[in-house]
């Protein structure tokens, strides 16, 4: 629960507020932009919701923040802000929220198929975000794009018997039923396709999913700053000369959507998106 007494001064006044345990992950800017803005290293309440649906959008954002660091002053019912989770994106994508510390706050997906659904990457477990999951269908398959975005997978593993599937060069000490190896990509299925990238850690897949939506873990994400994408060069725990290679490749696919678990999301043509994916490639090589 945040604390108000730890709250940050710069806090707007009013109902909603940021204590100082934020980790500064970007998921609350990006749930309710006009309510939460960045200052330094950390979030605040720049703005106070001022209609029911702004005040929805701040509820999701105190739901999906992994380290509970929103808070009201006033009792405030979460519960309409809880069952929002998942959160349609597109088709049959969703957005997860329920955001995990163990992963620094990284997004999930929630993909909603005849053939069975799919969690890519692991949300934080929490018995509302289940049960509506089960209420869609369960889950039949979880994906894990590299080792650090797992979070509670064995929560959801106990919890939906589902298997998990991981590349071999990312499984050290996570269970999975399923291993990913070699540097070709896999299809899982007629409309799923499994893409290793290696780079940010050498086991890294990211999914393409009917040739529209890219789930890209750490490997590859959209930058507002930069207005194109963009990729995590402090972050290259493996190799940045490996990821630059890796993202040549995937100039190799066509897709509409860039789904990361850290960074923006983003959505374009295809023709735009292979544009902003040749001029992160060219930044990428002027920085080795
Ligand atoms: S979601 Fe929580 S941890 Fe992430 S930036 Fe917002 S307040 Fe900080």
């Amino acid at each position: 629960m945040a604390n108000p007494q730890r709250a940050y001064t710069e806090n707007a006044a009013g109902n909603f507020f940021v204590d100082d345990t934020c980790i500064d992950c970007d998921l609350c800017r990006q749930i309710a932009p006009s309510v939460f803005k960045e200052r330094a290293d950390h979030s605040f309440v720049a703005h106070q919701p001022e209609s029911p649906s702004e005040a929805h959008r701040a509820a999701m954002a105190l739901v999906a923040c992994p380290t509970a660091s929103i808070g009201t002053r006033e009792k405030h019912d979460a519960r309409a802000a809880a069952a929002a989770y998942p959160e349609l994106i597109e088709d049959d994508v969703y957005f997860c929220g329920y955001a995990s510390r163990n992963s620094y706050g990284a997004s999930s997906y929630f993909v909603r198929r005849p053939g069975g659904n799919v969690l890519i990457d692991s949300p934080r477990f929490a018995l509302p975000l289940a049960h509506r999951m089960e209420e869609m269908g369960g889950v039949a398959k979880m994906l894990f794009s590299h080792r650090d975005d797992v979070a509670d997978h064995e929560k959801f593993h106990e919890h939906f018997g589902c298997p998990r599937v991981i590349h071999r060069a990312d499984k050290s000490g996570i269970e999975a039923e399923e291993v990913l190896d070699g540097y070709e990509p896999v299809a899982l299925d007629d409309e799923l396709l499994a893409i290793p990238v290696p780079g940010h850690t050498r086991g890294h897949v990211v999914f393409l999913y009917r040739n529209k939506f890219l789930f890209t873990g750490d490997h590859l994400a959209w930058s507002d700053n930069r207005g194109r994408l963009t990729a995590f060069r402090d972050v290259a725990w493996y190799s940045w000369t490996e990821q630059t290679k890796s993202m040549k490749r995937l100039l190799d696919y066509n897709f509409e959507w860039v789904l990361p678990g850290h960074g923006r999301r983003t959505h374009l043509p295809a023709d735009e998106m292979r544009q902003s994916l040749q001029a992160c490639i060219r930044w990428m090589e002027s920085t080795r």
